[in-house]
């Protein structure tokens, strides 16, 4: 066992506050890393405010850590010590079922273990996340990192970065398509640059005006305010794929008529219902589709850290101290984050 340093919330109104509590010991087939970044998902506020129900207390949270590995088990092939290494929403899964196997961890029939807000398959014990000074992580939940990217700016493709990449594969985007991004925030900021590095015509689709110029900065070709009436009815029918990150429910209708003929909304921010519903008329007429997509699995996220170094992609962060982290929360709730809050680790010795 080693004792661990974080940040956690006792219940679902309380503020982050710092807490110790105990990681398990480096077994076999374990990583132990310490964590320099961690950032800051909307995953994280909704879990942490039992938006989606199930909450467990207390809880440390943080799924986009990136570190240092210190300590490997006798069986660790996957990374050294001195490797920088990332862990994301994941940090087991069941391993022999259907989609285990098939790499797609993310959707183990049995449920995978999250990196926090979970417990741990043999022992039971509450997962506690990447808002401390180090995690033990089996081997297969843990990707290698090249040391080229600028680290801070690496921790959120552990979450934003695959959750947007992943879609953007399975749907085959590419060059000739044109592809819309929607809500620029982490994971929308993430779907712009993934799209364009995958030879796309990119229109981020936003509710406010005065991210425009971010957008283009960012990589897209065309910005559609969404909230003007004119400037849907000008792209309506010309979308191949839409890729949806707003986080709350809200009307998706008015989307679904900028799509083509056959062509797929997939929704990665909502999880609970789509408030006004979504009108049969509107995936009927053009056979289109809405669909859903989670996180990645392992394998593809080892691709996506890859396809990043190679293409130099990693995020646009406003790095902090880990005692404004409240402050942080409140910003991202109020849509003022431009377009993800890292931790700066290293501020925690100072924290009280
Ligand atoms: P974020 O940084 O807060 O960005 C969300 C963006 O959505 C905002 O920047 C805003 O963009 C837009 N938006 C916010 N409220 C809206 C509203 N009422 N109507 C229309 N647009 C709105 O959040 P994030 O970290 O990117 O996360 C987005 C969502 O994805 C969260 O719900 C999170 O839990 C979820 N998530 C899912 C997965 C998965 O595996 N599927 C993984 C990670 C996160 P504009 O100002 O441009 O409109
Ligand atoms: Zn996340
Ligand atoms: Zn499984």
């Amino acid at each position: 066992m080693s004792l661990a340093r974080g940040y956690a919330v006792t219940d679902n109104t309380a503020p982050l506050k710092p807490f110790s509590f105990e990681r398990r010991a480096v077994g076999p087939d374990d990583i132990r890393i310490d964590i320099l970044y961690s950032g800051i998902c909307h995953s994280d506020l909704h879990q942490a405010r039992d938006d989606w129900g199930g909450a467990q207390f207390p809880m440390v949270p943080g799924h986009e850590i990136i570190g240092r590995v210190v300590e490997v088990g006798a069986n660790v092939t996957r990374l050294k010590v001195g490797d920088i290494a990332g862990v994301g929403c994941m940090v087991d899964s069941c391993r022999t079922c259907d989609a285990c196997e098939h790499d797609l961890e993310q959707y183990c029939e049995q449920g995978p273990t999250w990196t926090y807000n979970s417990r741990e398959r043999v022992s039971g014990e509450l997962t506690q996340g990447g808002y401390s000074d180090h995690v033990v992580v089996e081997q297969r939940f843990v990707v290698k990192v090249s040391e080229t990217l600028d680290l801070k700016a690496a921790a959120p493709l552990l979450c934003a970065g695959i959750t947007t990449y992943s879609p953007l594969r399975h749907w085959k985007v590419g060059p000739g398509q044109k592809v819309g991004v929607i809500g620029l925030g982490g994971l929308g900021h993430m779907g712009v640059k993934f799209a364009k590095a995958m030879g796309a015509t990119v229109v981020m689709i936003t509710t406010s005006p005065e991210k425009g110029a971010d957008a283009k900065r960012l990589g897209a070709d065309d910005v559609l305010v969404s909230r003007d009436p004119a400037q849907m009815k000008a792209h309506a029918n010309s979308f191949d794929f839409l890729l949806n990150t707003v986080p709350v429910g809200h009307d998706t209708n008015p989307y679904m008529s900028l799509l083509k003929r056959d062509s797929t909304m997939c929704m990665v921010g909502v999880i609970t219902e789509m408030d006004p519903p979504l009108t049969g008329g509107n995936l009927i007429f053009g056979r289109k589709s809405v669909a859903g997509s989670g996180i990645g699995g392992m394998a593809e996220t080892q691709e996506m850290l890859d396809f990043c170094a190679k293409h130099n992609i990693v995020s646009d962060v406003e790095v902090i101290d880990i005692k404004d982290v409240n402050e942080a929360w409140d910003r991202m709730q109020k849509n003022d984050v431009r377009y993800r809050f890292v931790i700066d680790m290293a501020t925690l010795k100072n924290a009280a």
